[in-house]
């Protein structure tokens, strides 16, 4: 068809495409992925791609591979003999040619973590909470999920597929969430979704009282402990491991892409639960099974992290005297409990400034967080130190943020 003969009034699809990024930049918040390449042996130090002198070496501070596990001996030995071993890819759906035996062991040493009994892999958590809540949801008819208000985009998403109806309750509040179960007829299926440790606040949900709440409302929970998984409890079972309360939850959703280092999502469950998604979800059924070769390392990565408490301290340690250099600095840290670390800026344009600024001046690499990650108005640079970030890193670092503070004349802490 020539030119001419498109109608008058036919959608400009470029023009479009090109105003919705538009909006973004009008915003601040477009978003630049920083081109790195990480040092195996050496994280957090990495090298960057950003200029045209070649790779400059730079830190990184905003990784979630808050153990560094990505890079253990340990990990690489298993994966590196997985891959010798049976080669790349799986070949296959679970169902169809692609049900690996290391597949089988960690859904086992998984199970175990968590104290339940049985688990099941997904390609990625994000996969795993999708396909779960809306799957779930579906096979109980008339349900009704309550969501933290602060829930995670691929919770949302699965919660919205399932196409229940839904009541969102405010971050972490009882009493709110106690008010909307009470508002429904009590013979109505619910289940309540939730997270253990709030990746950007760094807060901590209230396990026991929220299934308190559950048990009160014959509702069913579902916790995605994906930041804590790895890193709290005795053997790294998550928060619901360090509070006691693993038995009371009925889904536990965790990754294998941050703290075990690799790739890949889970869930963990009594075994009715995990036959029923196993055998129902789409997002389960319908793709090829993740490579032996990242299920060998994940594996290596949670059997490692079962037994040893080093990094779990090394981590707390470091995150603890961030903390302290920052709010000794009078930089606006964030109050969390845990090891991730906030510091609030409120703004998009001047987020992406002083992240811009610390990548070129400083070899300093943390994202700036904007909408819709956090809510307008919240933007911030989220630090996450772990057991390889040593001291001198982290002076190093408060000294640059506090010069970028008086340059950018920024607001301190009260
Ligand atoms: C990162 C994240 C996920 C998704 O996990 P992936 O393995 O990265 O897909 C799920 N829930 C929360 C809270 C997350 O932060």
């Amino acid at each position: 068809m020539s030119i001419d003969a498109v109608p008058a009034r036919s959608v400009d699809y470029n023009r479009v495409f090109a105003q919705a990024i538009d909006r973004l930049h009008e915003e601040g918040r477009y978003r630049v992925f920083i081109d790195i390449l990480r040092n195996k042996g050496q994280f957090p130090n990495a090298r960057c791609f950003a200029g045209h002198n070649g790779p400059k070496p730079i830190t990184v501070w905003c990784s979630n591979d808050y153990l560094a596990m990505g890079q253990h001996p340990a990990v690489i030995a298993a994966m590196e003999e997985a891959l010798h071993d049976v080669g790349a890819g799986s070949g296959g759906t679970r169902n169809i040619g692609g049900n690996t035996h290391y597949h089988i062991d960690l859904e086992t040493e998984l199970a175990d973590l968590h104290d339940k009994e049985a688990a099941l892999l997904f390609t990625s958590g994000y996969v795993s909470n999708e396909a779960t809540l809306s799957t779930i949801a579906r096979i109980l008819p008339g349900c009704i999920i309550f969501s933290d208000e602060l829930n995670h985009a691929s919770m949302i998403a699965g919660i919205r597929h399932s196409g229940c109806e839904k009541r969102v309750f405010r971050h972490n509040d009882l009493a709110h969430l106690e008010e909307l179960l009470a508002a429904e007829d009590p013979s109505v299926p619910k289940l309540i979704a939730f997270e253990s440790v709030y990746s950007m606040d760094g807060d901590v949900a209230p396990i026991h009282a929220i299934c308190d709440l559950a048990d009160k409302y014959n509702a069913l929970t579902y916790l995605d402990e994906v930041h804590a998984v790895g890193m709290y409890g005795l053997r790294g079972g998550g928060i619901s491991e360090r509070d006691d309360a693993a038995s009371r939850l009925t889904i536990i959703e965790g990754t294998l892409g941050k703290a075990f280092g690799v790739m890949g999502g889970y869930i963990a469950a009594d075994r009715t639960v995990i036959d029923v998604i196993r055998s129902y979800a789409p997002g389960f059924i319908f793709t090829t099974s993740l490579s032996p070769v990242l299920v060998a390392g994940a594996l290596a990565s949670v059997r490692h992290l079962k037994a040893s408490t080093a990094e779990r301290e090394g981590q707390q340690a470091a995150a603890s005297t961030l903390k302290t250099l920052f709010a000794d600095a009078g930089l606006p840290v964030m109050d969390t409990t845990t090891h991730i670390v906030p510091l609030m800026v409120g703004d998009p344009v001047k987020a992406k400034r002083i992240s811009d600024i610390l990548l070129r001046e400083y070899g300093v690499y943390v994202q700036p967080i904007n909408y819709p990650t956090v809510p307008r108005g919240t933007e911030r640079l989220r630090f996450t130190p772990g057991p390889a970030h040593d001291t001198a890193m982290m002076q190093e670092l408060t000294a640059a943020l506090v010069e970028i503070w008086g340059r950018l004349e920024l607001r301190k802490a009260a």
